[in-house]
């Protein structure tokens, strides 16, 4: 997979949209684990956050708190 941004080689994913992302322009933000599922993990009725989650930079994340 090619990063979004420069078409280099991929090192992450974006946990919310799914696009490649390079190291370079990898960014990180915050992820609900509560709210998105992404794993068959049980998640507690609070939810896990994850303040370092990939992020592409690019798509909008809405958080509904
Ligand atoms: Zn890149
Ligand atoms: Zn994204």
């Amino acid at each position: 997979m090619k990063c979004w941004h420069c078409d280099s080689e991929a090192k992450a994913i974006c946990v919310f949209c799914g696009r490649g992302i390079c190291a370079t322009h990898r960014k990180s933000k915050k992820s609900y684990g509560g709210y998105v599922r992404t794993t068959r993990v049980e998640v507690p009725e609070s939810g896990t956050i994850v303040r370092d989650a990939s992020w592409c930079g690019f798509c909008d994340v809405e958080y509904t708190e």
